[in-house]
Formats: C-alpha cells, sequence, structure tokens
C-alpha cells in the first residue's frame, strides 16, 4: 500500500502564529501515527503580497517548532505552468468563461439587482455576494474580441452551464482524529460563478490547491474549519480536471483570548514573536496540545 501523504501549505502574506503552528502540527501528527510522509508547500501565488522574509519565517518557524518536511519544498510561483495546463482543460470543457467586469461594475449590478428585486444578493459562504453573471451572456466573439484587445479579464466557473452537464450530486470522504471516516455531501452550487484564474495572477487558491494536491499525491489534506465550504468547490474541480479526490480533515480554529479568529493582519501572537522572546517550544506545542 503507499504511504498517507500530508502536507501543510501556509502563504508567505504575514508571520505564521499559533493557529499555523497547530495545523502543521496535527498534520505531522497524522502522518507519523498513520505511518505516512510530511510536505511543505509555498502558496506564494499573490506574487504583490508575498515576500521572501515571510517565507524564510516560515521554515524557522516550523524547525523550531521541532518539525520536519521533505525536500524539495514545492513553491507555486515556480509552477504557473502547471495551473496553465489545468485551466486550458477547464476552457476546453467549456467550464469556465471570461469575465471582463470591475470591482465596482459588479457592486453596480448587485445594487441594481437588489434594488430591483427588494431581496439582499445571496452570498457564498465567505460572506461575498454571489457574482451577478453579467459577462456569462458575452457572446464567444466579443469575448474574443475584447481578450485580443488585451483588455484585464479573469476565468470565472460556469456554474449554470456545469449544472447541466455534471449535475452531481458530489461528495467526498472526511477522516477524524482516530482515522475513522465518513462521506460528506458537497455542495460546489454554493460558490456561484467564482473565479478559478483572477485577472492579475493567472491563477487563484482554488486552482493551484487542487493541481498541487493531485501533482504532490497527497492523500490526506488537513487543513483549518475556514476552509471547509471551499472543499465542495475544490471537489468539483477534482471531478473537472479528472484528478483523485484526497481524503479530509478539517480541524478548529485556534482562537485568541476574545474568541476571535487569529489573523495575521492583527498580529496575533506570532510564532516569530515567540521565538524571539524565548519562548520554550515545547511550550507551545503543550498549549496546543501536542
Ligand atoms: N494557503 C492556504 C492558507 O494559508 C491553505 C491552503 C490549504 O491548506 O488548502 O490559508
Amino acid at each position: 500500500m503507499t504511504k498517507p501523504v500530508f502536507r501543510f501549505a501556509p502563504s508567505p502574506n504575514g508571520q505564521l502564529h499559533l493557529g499555523h503552528a497547530y495545523s502543521a502540527l496535527l498534520n505531522a501528527d497524522f502522518a507519523r501515527r498513520f505511518g505516512g510522509r510530511f510536505l511543505l508547500r509555498i502558496e506564494d501565488i499573490d506574487i504583490a503580497r508575498c515576500r521572501p522574509e515571510f517565507e524564510a519565517a516560515i521554515h524557522e518557524d516550523l524547525a523550531w517548532l521541532g518539525l520536519t518536511w521533505e525536500l524539495p519544498v514545492r513553491r507555486q510561483s515556480e509552477h504557473f505552468s502547471d495551473y496553465r495546463v489545468a485551466f486550458l482543460q477547464l476552457k476546453e470543457r467549456g467550464a469556465v468563461y471570461p469575465c471582463f467586469c470591475s470591482r465596482k461594475d459588479i457592486a453596480a449590478a448587485i445594487a441594481c439587482r437588489e434594488a430591483e428585486t427588494g431581496r439582499p444578493s445571496p452570498r457564498d459562504p465567505d460572506g461575498t455576494p454571489l457574482y451577478p453573471g453579467t459577462c456569462r451572456s458575452l457572446s464567444g466573439e466579443e469575448a474574443e474580441r475584447r481578450i485580443a484587445k488585451s483588455e484585464p479579464h479573469a476565468w470565472r466557473l460556469d456554474s449554470a452551464g456545469l449544472q447541466h452537464i455534471l449535475p452531481g450530486p458530489y461528495h467526498y470522504r472526511r477522516f477524524d482524529r482516530e482515522g475513522r471516516e465518513e462521506t460528506v455531501a458537497a455542495d460546489p452550487r454554493r460558490w456561484g460563478d467564482t473565479v478559478i484564474v483572477r485577472k492579475e495572477t493567472p491563477t487563484s487558491y482554488h486552482l493551484s490547491v487542487v493541481v498541487d494536491d493531485a501533482l504532490q499525491g497527497i492523500t490526506h489534506v488537513v487543513r483549518g474549519q475556514d476552509l471547509e465550504a471551499a472543499t465542495d468547490l475544490h471537489v468539483l474541480l477534482q471531478v473537472l480536471l479528472g484528478l483523485p479526490t484526497p481524503l479530509y480533515h478539517h480541524h478548529g480554529l485556534v482562537l485568541d483570548p476574545m474568541g476571535d479568529k487569529l489573523a495575521k493582519r492583527r498580529q496575533s501572537t506570532s510564532l516569530a514573536e515567540a521565538r524571539a522572546e524565548g519562548i520554550d517550544p515545547q511550550d507551545i506545542r503543550r498549549r496546543l496540545g501536542f
């Protein structure tokens, strides 16, 4: 039997905090208990926000916590061509359409629709109003003409079209700390026509994560509950791209003393800070239950 493969996949756009430490330690703990491998992946597609010093700190923080991982480490920014191949496959299947809307266009269309219907716009699981579908009805010719003129555009999932060709139902298997598995229903339509290739980046989190999990042979994805709803979309992308669906475990989030989610922006207790203050990494491990 092939060994289970786990990964911790942080984005180097800020300092790691206790929540990241928990996720990394949990992945490594699963890998150890399941006799599996543990990989680190740097999710740095957002070149404008990711910085080399944050990437260096990820390596230092994780090593300080006592973790080891296999080399080489996959850095997403070195693999845009892999995401392009996957995007072309989605395009070939007619699963995506180009969208030329600016944020302002989208906000205006949503406000207009809300005024017309007297109802708030439906929202995705992250609370963002669903794209109102403005560019879905553009003719192929018009879209091509605008692309030929280098008009900035993103590519969105054609959720209504997919409903006809791949109506589902979708599901995946989740596992718990003891390795027990169960099937969970997935509803990718909750995300509407979500962006699969961004305007300013030739991929998106959703596309890259699905491509990389498959290319790296990840069998078990362990990540925070804040990404649980995204798994529904990932399952759809895996079906569309003919990729295997790993098993998933979405862990609870480490909260600050006020009960709020830790965030890179809010200077939540960063591991770098803890390191600089001379805190014993064993204390951190114990505090997080390892
Ligand atoms: N890069 C994502 C983050 O830092 C995690 C992606 C994943 O685990 O699927 O939140």
